[in-house]
């Protein structure tokens, strides 16, 4: 049986590389599956399953944009900047990235600590299996928490154990939202906003990102109300930025949507390629793209 289609374009995946479950060739080879036509490739601070995605792209006639998802956690909450058109090659912006995976696994293992001294043991070393070398992240440590029958699913690792009022929480510490943006145009890549309902006060933040570069925000989003899509939709054409949106697949859990799962428009590639190298601080796209809202797919 086949599956089912979803939309053309999806700007926000996860693969092995960081936390999702498959390998970056094997989620280009389920996006297409799919119907999925553009996809972009946005593991957690890391680019290193671009070339293996784009490779198998090539071969499946879908277009892959290297890019990465930078996670900021401050005042502001949880602000995650998806960076697009990044190159792999980069070797400036990997020195970068490599530090903030490093802070990912001193974070992780912070958390395995905590969690041994509160009564529920899981090993490091099984964390680090489960990641299989990619960016490590709580979704690593919730699969390990089940194994270990601590939780009755993974995804209740995420509600209770792991959760951001659980005692076993470690904070992230790294960058800001608006060093994230800046850190994606300091290196040729354009920033969108990602998922801005975990954002508090955006309507704030929004602006000021603006100035550091924002160039996008993810209006289309499978967990938004109709009412928040609209709402962001605002937000993009006050401000003249791209309404992108994604998945955020990572085939793992209950998270995110299927892949091609939500509705992107047709011009929101173009319009973010016109994005490119223009600095940031003054978007110049016309407002065609700012009035088709969208729920989420199925
Ligand atoms: P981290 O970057 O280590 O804080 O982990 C964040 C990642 O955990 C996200 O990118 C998602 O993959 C996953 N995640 C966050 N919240 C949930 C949730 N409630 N249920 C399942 N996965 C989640
Ligand atoms: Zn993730
Ligand atoms: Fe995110
Ligand atoms: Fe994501």
């Amino acid at each position: 049986m086949s599956e089912p289609l979803g939309y053309p374009i999806d700007l926000h995946t996860h693969s092995l590389r960081s936390d999702g479950a498959f390998e970056p060739a094997e989620v280009v080879r389920r996006a297409a599956a799919r119907g999925v036509r553009v996809q972009a490739l946005s593991d957690h601070d890391t680019l290193a399953g671009a070339a293996e995605a784009v490779a198998e792209g090539g071969r499946l006639g879908v277009r892959v944009i290297a890019s990465t998802e930078l996670n900021t956690e401050s005042e502001w909450g949880d602000v995650h900047v998806l960076g697009y058109f990044l190159d792999p090659n980069d070797a400036a912006l990997e020195d970068r990235l490599r530090l903030l995976r490093e802070d990912r696994g001193r974070r992780i293992e912070l958390m395995v600590e905590k969690l041994n001294a509160l009564g529920f043991p899981v090993r490091l070393e099984r964390v680090l299996e489960i990641a299989q070398g990619g960016a490590l992240g709580r979704p690593h440590l919730a699969q390990a928490l089940f194994e270990a029958g601590h939780v009755p699913t993974y995804d209740a690792a995420f509600v209770t154990l792991i959760s951001k009022t659980s005692p076993a929480y470690v904070a992230r510490v790294g960058l800001t939202p608006h060093e994230a943006v800046a850190l994606v145009r300091a290196h040729g890549g354009v920033p969108s906003l990602a998922h801005p309902g975990t954002v508090t006060d955006a309507d704030a933040l929004v602006p000021q990102l603006v100035d550091a570069g924002l160039a996008g925000i993810e209006c289309y989003y499978g967990s938004h109300t109709p009412e928040a899509t609209i709402r962001y939709l605002a937000l993009a054409a006050r401000y003249d930025l791209v309404p992108t949106g994604g998945s955020d697949f990572h085939g793992r859990g209950e998270h995110g949507a299927p892949l091609g799962g939500v509705r992107v428009p047709e011009g929101s590639i173009r319009a973010l390629e016109a994005k490119r190298g223009d600095g940031g601080g003054h978007g110049t796209q016309p407002s065609a793209y700012h009035s088709d809202p969208v729920g989420r797919a199925r």
